[in-house]
């Protein structure tokens, strides 16, 4: 891993720290989105562990029980976004996002 990757991926960690901390979900939001637009700027992909704490279509950032709701069918785990009504699904492998 590279210095510079070494560098985005702290600064994202503590952008989704921030958002889960966040008092509200429009503060959590922006910390998402901020975490979301340095990892492009930096072409560095967001490893799955990430992609699984956020909505990609709203960027609101998932509280289980509360803005998400999770199953699993087929081999594959759907996240339904309370806030936007989309979904998000992943291969039960947590290799990659199913587009
Ligand atoms: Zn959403």
């Amino acid at each position: 891993m590279g210095k510079l990757v070494k560098l985005v991926l702290g600064d994202v960690e503590a952008l989704f720290a921030k958002a889960k901390n966040a008092k509200d979900a429009v503060v959590a939001k922006r910390f998402v989105r901020k975490a979301r637009v340095l990892a492009m700027k930096h072409r560095f992909r967001l490893p799955v562990s990430f992609k699984r704490l956020f909505c990609k279509h709203c960027n609101a950032y998932f509280v289980q029980g509360k803005n998400v709701r999770i199953r699993t069918t087929k081999g594959k785990v759907v996240y339904t976004c309370f806030t936007c009504k989309k979904f998000m699904r992943f291969s039960y492998s947590n290799k990659k996002i199913l587009e």
